[in-house]
């Protein structure tokens, strides 16, 4: 028996949860950073980290909230708009999956058997999969997709509030990169390897640009540190 594993599917929400989490590490560090290279006390770091938490939690769920809804108020347009030209126009309809199938290379009188028997079948699934793309009707909620990215992102951004809270000062700027470091490295290897994909490359990556992040930071608050002291 031949057995594929395919992760795409499984791993949408995995995926989210990880991309958030890494967000809120990222972004909360790369605040810390800045500012903890321009200053000596510890205040301001902690000042910033919490800001920084709280602001990119909230625009998470509110950009995610936007993004899911809108995509689920297209769909449910679309899927309402080709329920209509089903019951109206059956004929063209018929005609219009029998196309589809032969552009995806079948010759036409299975292309139409074919658009027969599945439009028999499921009419409105096959035409919001085939036509539209739309592969499950059941649609994400959006509420529950911004409560989770807000929480991830939480959960992500809390590592480097608890670096700000106990590193030693003098050293901050190490601290803060060498935690968020370890930290974005074991959630790419989470991420990959919950999904089946390379986590050598997952891992590599998430490092290479979290440290570019982090270093243009860094810039910023020592250019700034420079001019205001
Ligand atoms: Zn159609």
């Amino acid at each position: 028996m031949h057995v594929e594993n395919h992760f795409i599917n499984r791993s949408g929400w995995l995926r989210a949860a990880v991309l958030g989490a890494n967000d809120g590490i990222l972004s909360t560090t790369s605040l810390a950073i800045g500012v903890a290279a321009a200053s000596v006390s510890r205040e301001p770091i902690l000042l910033a980290s919490v800001a920084g938490l709280v602001a990119g939690a909230l625009s998470m769920a509110a950009g995610e909230y936007v993004s899911v809804s809108s995509q689920s108020d297209i769909e449910t347009a679309d899927l309402k708009r080709e329920k209509k030209a089903l019951e109206n126009l059956p004929e063209e309809e018929l005609e219009e999956l029998t196309d589809i199938y032969i552009q995806r290379g079948l010759n036409k009188e299975l292309a139409r058997q074919v658009a027969v028997e599945l439009t028999a079948h499921d009419a409105l699934g096959t035409h919001s999969r085939d036509e539209l793309g739309i592969n499950e009707i059941t649609q994400a909620n959006p509420l529950m997709a911004a409560f989770a990215s807000a929480i991830s992102f939480t959960i992500g951004g809390l590592l480097p509030l608890l670096v700000a809270i106990f590193a030693p000062i003098k050293q901050m700027v190490f601290y803060q990169y060498g935690f968020s470091i370890v930290f974005l490295a074991f959630s790419g290897f989470l991420a990959a390897q919950a999904g089946g994909s390379k986590i050598f490359t997952a891992v590599l990556r998430i490092c290479i640009w979290g440290t570019f992040a982090m270093v243009m930071s860094a810039l910023v608050g020592y250019i700034f540190g420079v001019q205001t002291s």
